[in-house]
């Protein structure tokens, strides 16, 4: 079975001229999943796919850049050229179910909002995916995706406090956040030294740094980062990149 991931968007917390937030289009066995659904990567999504071939969408938790073009996707399905289409499941912490349908009553009509939480497991078109409580102020869901003998494995927002092992041992592609820079540390967020170090403590074959900070110099989070680990393959993620797992 082939994983594969492409970069919808890098941008931490806020999307630049060039850079969309946090999103990516991950397909395995001709199924297609969005997952995060931060601002941009609505168009970033358009432009590699058609979106009346997604399966389904999994945000990982509410902050708005990780979910509000999901909206975008809302009215598409509901509005567009080719009337209203199925319902298809949009997976999440009940928490974000309930903001998302706050600010859109429509939100059941186009979804099937499904809640996940941290150790569940979600099998789903031949894959497995399981899920990891995060260090991050809202509830916030890592997900580790493993389709046939390839794992893949996503952060989302986290600080270092989080079981990153059980995210990402061994994963062949692992997606990490890495917002803060030059020694900057919070509970909430990585910076690209602590990154690099976790990226070799769980033996991952290949790390992507995403969740970059906006108007930054991202050379130096890289930097960073493959300082801390210097036998590891680490790399900027590049949005509109497909990455083969
Ligand atoms: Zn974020
Ligand atoms: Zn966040």
């Amino acid at each position: 079975m082939t994983l594969s991931l492409t970069v919808l968007g890098t941008s931490g917390m806020f999307a630049t001229a060039a850079e969309a937030c946090s999103g990516y289009l991950v397909e395995w066995d001709g199924f297609k999943l969005w997952l995060d659904a931060g601002a941009g990567t609505w168009q970033s999504l358009r432009s590699t796919t058609d979106y009346r071939e997604l399966g389904g969408v999994l945000l990982t938790h509410r902050h708005p850049d990780h979910t509000t073009d999901v909206f975008q996707a809302l009215h598409a399905r509901y509005l567009g050229t080719h009337g209203k289409l199925s319902p298809i499941p949009l997976w999440a912490p009940q928490e974000t179910l309930d903001a998302l349908s706050g600010f859109d009553s429509d939100m059941d009509d186009v979804f099937e909002l499904r809640s996940v939480s941290g150790s569940e497991r979600l099998e789903l078109k031949g894959a497995s995916l399981s899920f990891v409580h995060m260090a991050h102020p809202p509830i916030t869901l890592g997900v580790r995706i493993e389709a046939g003998d390839r794992v893949a494995a996503y952060s989302a927002d986290s600080g270092p406090a989080a079981d990153f092992d059980a995210l990402a041992h061994d994963a062949d592609l692992f997606v990490c956040e890495a917002t803060l820079q030059a020694g900057a540390s919070w509970e909430g967020h990585l910076n690209g030294a602590q990154v690099g170090a976790i990226a070799a403590s769980v033996g991952a074959r290949k790390t992507l740094l995403t969740h970059l900070p906006p108007e930054k110099d991202h050379a130096v989070t890289l930097a960073e980062a493959r300082a801390a680990a210097p036998s590891s393959d680490i790399e900027l993620a590049e949005q509109g990149r497909r990455y083969e797992v």
